[in-house]
C-alpha cells in the first residue's frame, strides 16, 4: 500500500473507439488547427492521405519520410516542409517512430499534435522525446511534445502483423511493469498498470489467434493506451534501462528487446518488490508472476534469448558496463557481475 505519494495529472484528451478516426477533423478544429502537417512513415502513407481527407481543408501536407530513433536528419528536412507551409500543428499516424517525429518538431515550437497510434508503443502518452544524431540518441522529458488529443481507433492496429502486435503489447506491457515499483507511484498508476497488464495479458494471445479480433484488439489498444500513461507518469527501472542500452549499444530491435527481456529482468528484481509481484500475478491470472510472463511470451511465439536477436556473448560485459556507469532508480540494487548474470541468462534462455 502506498501512503505518500505525489500524482501530477498529464493533461491529455483521449478519444477511444472502433471508427474514432473519424473524428479526427472534429480534434484538430478543437485545437483551433488551421494549417495542419500529416505525419507517416513511408509504409503508412495511404493512412495519412485517409488523414488528409478526413481533415479536409486544414490539411496542408504530407510529411511521409519518419523512421525509428528519429535522426536529426530526418528532423531538419520536416522541420523545413513545416516552415515552408507555415504549419500550426501536426497529425502524427502511425507508431513511436511517427509519434517521436511529431514531438521533435514540437520540441522547437509552439505546434499543437493529434496523435493516432496504430501500435502499442505508448508514446503517445508520455512527455519524453529523443533525437537520434550518428550513433547517440538524446532523450529528455518535456510537457512541450505531449500531444493535446489522442485518437484510439482499434481499426487501425488491425494491418499491424500478428509477430509486431505481440512483441510491441509486450513492450507496452513492460511499462505497466516497472510502473509497479517505480519509486513515483501512487494509487492511481498502480490500478492503471494493472488493469493495462490484464488487459494485454488477455488480448494479445486472442488477437494472435484471430488477429481481426475487434473485441481483442480494442482490449490490445486500451491496454496499451493505460500502460503508456504508466510510462508517461513514473521513472522507469532496470528493466527499461538494459533495454534502452542493448538498442543503443548492439542496434537490436525495440519491441523485440523488451518481450526478450521482460521475464528476466522480472524475475530479477519482484524479490524485492512483493506488492508489484502480487499485483502482476492477479493481472496476469497466475499464481506466479515470472512464470507467467514466460508462458505468454511462449504462447505468443515472440523471442525469448538474445541469442535469437543476433547477439555475441562477448558484447554482454559491454552492455552491464554501460548499465553501471550511472546510477539508476530500481527495487533491486544490482552489481555488474549480477547484471552480466542476468543478461547471459537473458542471452541463453536460462530461467
Ligand atoms: P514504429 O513506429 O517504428 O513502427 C514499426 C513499423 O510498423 C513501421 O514501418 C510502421 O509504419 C509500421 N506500422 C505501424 N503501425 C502499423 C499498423 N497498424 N499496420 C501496419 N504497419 C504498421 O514502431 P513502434 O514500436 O511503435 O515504435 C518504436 C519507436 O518508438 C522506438 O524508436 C522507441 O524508442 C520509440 N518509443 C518512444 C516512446 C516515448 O515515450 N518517447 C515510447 C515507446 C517507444
Amino acid at each position: 500500500m502506498t501512503d505518500t505519494f505525489t500524482y501530477d495529472a498529464l493533461p491529455m484528451r483521449v478519444v477511444f473507439g472502433s471508427g474514432s478516426i473519424e473524428r479526427l477533423a472534429a480534434e484538430t478544429d478543437r485545437l483551433g488547427l488551421r494549417r495542419v502537417l500529416v505525419l507517416s512513415t513511408p509504409q503508412q502513407r495511404d493512412l495519412a492521405d485517409r488523414a488528409v481527407g478526413l481533415i479536409g481543408k486544414s490539411a496542408v501536407g504530407v510529411f511521409d519520410s519518419a523512421r525509428m530513433h528519429v535522426p536529426v536528419e530526418t528532423v531538419q528536412a520536416a522541420e523545413s516542409v513545416a516552415s515552408e507551409l507555415e504549419i500550426d500543428g501536426c497529425v502524427a499516424v502511425g507508431g513511436g517512430s511517427t509519434i517521436g517525429l511529431a514531438k521533435a518538431l514540437a520540441l522547437g515550437s509552439d505546434l499543437g499534435i493529434v496523435a493516432v497510434p496504430t501500435t502499442y508503443a505508448g508514446s503517445e502518452m508520455t512527455p519524453i522525446w529523443g533525437i537520434t544524431k550518428g550513433d547517440k540518441k538524446t532523450t529528455g522529458r518535456d510537457r512541450k511534445v505531449l500531444p493535446s488529443s489522442v485518437i484510439y481507433d482499434p481499426n487501425l492496429t488491425m494491418t499491424l502483423p500478428v509477430p509486431v502486435s505481440c512483441t510491441s503489447g509486450i513492450n507496452a506491457m513492460a511499462h505497466a511493469v516497472e510502473a509497479l515499483y517505480a519509486p513515483d507511484g501512487s494509487p492511481v498508476i498502480a490500478a492503471m498498470a494493472e488493469q493495462g497488464i490484464r488487459d494485454l495479458a488477455d488480448a494479445l494471445p486472442a488477437l494472435s489467434a484471430a488477429p481481426n479480433d475487434a473485441r481483442a484488439r480494442a482490449t490490445a489498444l486500451q491496454g496499451a493506451w493505460l500502460s503508456g500513461a504508466c510510462l508517461g507518469a513514473t521513472t522507469m527501472g532496470l528493466h527499461h534501462k538494459l533495454c534502452h542500452v542493448l538498442g543503443g549499444l548492439l542496434d537490436l530491435p525495440h519491441a523485440e528487446t523488451h518481450a526478450v527481456m521482460l521475464p528476466y529482468v522480472t524475475a530479477f528484481n519482484l524479490p524485492s518488490a512483493r506488492t508489484a509481484a502480487a499485483a502482476l500475478a492477479r493481472a496476469l491470472r497466475t499464481d506466479n508472476a515470472v512464470t507467467g510472463l514466460l508462458a505468454l511470451t511462449a504462447d505468443l511465439g515472440a523471442p525469448r534469448t538474445l541469442l535469437e536477436l543476433g547477439v555475441n556473448e562477448s558484447d554482454l560485459t559491454r552492455v552491464a558496463d554501460e548499465v553501471v556507469s550511472n546510477p539508476y532508480s530500481n527495487p533491486r540494487s544490482f552489481t555488474r557481475e549480477e547484471l552480466i548474470e542476468l543478461l547471459h541468462n537473458a542471452w541463453k534462455g536460462i530461467h
